[in-house]
């Protein structure tokens, strides 16, 4: 680390050593703010501005109307590039980006507050900073995971999520305003994290993982962490996962309560031992049909960042599966052993990766509308879905199909799973439609 006078609006830096007084021309009284330092034996002042002089010793004068801006900060190595070599000092360039941190008052103190935790301390913020987490899906767990992560300094962020803000998400999406609905997730949760935290590098990506990119999404992550809303996309982030050997952390929240598991592949039951398959279309419950509560999500997304933090820091993971139902407080954490038979962890049979084009999704021409095919044996229970999809929707139906109206979708849903989506010529707005909705 050095100790850099830096002066505001300028890129260079003056390293000054411990006790220098950095004050006003010596006819002009010092001024209380450009006491830097009271107790210093040597000081370095070359090329802030030439309207400051140097004197060697151990009194630095600085004069001229910037004087009053100067502070002295610790920067990093990496914040620094060799400046000319002054007559009496070294002076440096300093990354923009170094400057601003060192101007803004808590800059010194961004990470002090972990820093003081006996479980992260320094080595292991830089262990955060050397870290890269990608985040699938933004919603009401995934962004804030994500934000938590960013706001916590793990170096390396990539988001992906398919979907836009909408006006529905601002009850619980805590990254996302009014002024965001209609953009992508992954652009608007870009910006938030940059603007809260410029020394993490964020990636966004607005698309839909599937078997086909899943394995280039997931490419190069430490860390994979699930903010999805679906059954099938997390059977597939636990395929990948285990394919790679890197470590992911579902979360799921519904209504009042929550789960979370740490899998580490080798180690640990994976999510294929949890949920064997696909459960049929329509017997799950999903947030836009059963609900979800505001501080439910933000709790189970706390939950998952902490499963997070815990395995970038090294710890090992407990194993165990995390119940929380919220309304009640209730947390459990039950023990789940691997299955010697687990198709993905067990077998090494990365079924969901392979089932490439197995979903199909294809545009009917000239009806803005998209046929949702998820490609399955059952029948599916029109009836379940009905009620469960009666407090939002319009219905209707007829011989083996239901109509469904929700908010500007119309969904023609088949007894064998397949659906139709009106309103949407994209093929991933159809899908999430479709996740949300009929559920997967
Ligand atoms: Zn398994």
């Amino acid at each position: 680390m050095h100790r850099v006078a830096i002066a505001q609006g300028h890129r260079r830096g003056v390293e000054v050593g411990d006790g220098v007084v950095v004050h006003e021309d010596k006819d002009v009284p010092p001024h209380p703010a450009l006491v830097v330092e009271e107790a210093v034996p040597e000081a370095r002042e070359a090329g802030l501005e030439r309207r400051h002089h140097l004197r060697e010793g151990r009194r630095v004068q600085l004069h001229g109307v910037l004087a009053p801006r100067v502070r002295a900060e610790r920067v990093g190595d990496r914040d620094l590039h060799p400046g000319r070599a002054g007559r009496t000092g070294r002076d440096f360039k300093v990354r923009p980006k170094a400057i601003r941190r060192a101007l803004h008052p808590c800059a010194v103190s961004r990470y002090s507050r972990q820093e003081i935790l006996p479980q992260i301390g320094k080595a292991g913020q830089e262990a955060l900073r050397r870290s890269r987490v990608t985040v699938v899906g933004l919603g009401a767990i995934g962004s804030v995971t994500a934000a938590l992560l960013g706001r916590a300094g793990v170096g390396h962020l990539r988001l992906i999520d398919r979907d836009v803000v909408e006006i529905s998400n601002l009850q619980r999406q805590a990254l996302f305003t009014e002024a965001d609905v209609d953009r992508p997730k992954a652009v608007v949760a870009r910006e938030r994290l940059a603007a809260v935290n410029s020394e993490v590098a964020v990636e966004a990506l607005a698309k839909d993982v599937n078997p086909a990119n899943a394995e280039d999404l997931l490419a190069g992550a430490g860390l994979v962490l699930d903010g999805t809303d679906n059954m099938e996309t997390r059977l597939l982030l636990n395929d990948v996962s285990l394919k790679a050997r890197v470590p992911w952390v579902y979360a799921g929240a519904v209504a009042t309560r929550g789960m979370v598991l740490a899998i580490v592949p080798g180690r640990t039951a994976c999510f294929r031992c949890l949920v064997h398959d696909v459960p049929p279309p329509g017997t799950l419950e999903t947030c836009d049909t059963a609900g979800i509560l505001n501080a439910a999500s933000s709790a189970v997304a706390s939950m998952q960042a902490t499963e997070a933090l815990r395995l970038l820091l090294g710890e090992p993971a407990s194993g165990r599966l995390l119940l929380y139902e919220a309304w009640t407080q209730e947390l459990q954490r039950l023990k789940l052993a691997r299955r010697a038979d687990c198709p993905a962890c067990g077998l090494g049979r990365y079924e969901f990766l392979e089932r490439r084009g197995a979903e199909v999704i294809v545009g009917l021409c000239g009806r803005n509308a998209m046929s949702v095919d998820p490609v399955r044996s059952e029948a599916i229970s029109l009836e379940a879905v009905a009620g469960k999809l009666g407090k939002v929707a319009r219905l209707r139906g007829a011989d083996g199909i239901l109509i469904a109206e929700i908010d500007r979708y119309t969904i023609t849903l088949f007894v064998d799973g397949r659906a139709v989506i009106k309103g949407t010529e994209d093929p991933a707005v159809a899908r999430s439609v479709y996740a949300r909705y009929i559920g997967s």
